[in-house]
């Protein structure tokens, strides 16, 4: 299975949490957020819904080649997290060496500089998933 590097969004800091939406009719937990719910389909408007911010991996894979801009992280491993609440989601993993990353790994989500872009030096953040700490 491949893995695509995670979208990385320009967040308020009041944002820096995963919001996505609940669907009303079946209840789906649903991210990113969208128009229709894929499991029945029902398009009228879905209440925000945030996330735990906790899931697991489900699949991964190590970059060594990254695009331009992120070659200062490489290499990295960008996981395919399965969110407690269902839905799965494309992130970098942090704080865990590459060879230590395994599928069904305990992870949480936390906010990181993701890249610097432009001769203006813009940083952008974004969310990554680390090991969780033992509760
Ligand atoms: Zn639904």
């Amino acid at each position: 299975m491949s893995v695509e590097i995670a979208r990385h969004w320009r967040l308020n800091p009041q944002r820096y949490q995963l919001v996505g939406e609940e669907c009303p009719h079946c209840g789906h937990k649903m991210f990113p957020p969208r128009d229709v719910c894929p499991e029945c389909a029902d398009n009228s408007h879905q209440p925000e819904f945030k996330f735990s911010g906790r899931g697991e991996v489900f699949s991964y894979s190590t970059v060594y080649n990254p695009p331009e801009g992120y070659e200062d992280n490489a290499p990295y491993t960008v996981a395919l997290v399965k969110l407690e609440e269902g839905p799965l989601i494309t992130a970098q993993l942090t704080d865990v060496r590459n060879d230590d990353v395994q599928i069904g790994m305990p992870v949480e989500m936390t906010t990181r500089k993701i890249t610097t872009q432009g001769d203006e030096g813009l940083v952008i953040y974004g969310y990554k998933f680390r090991p969780q700490l033992a509760a």
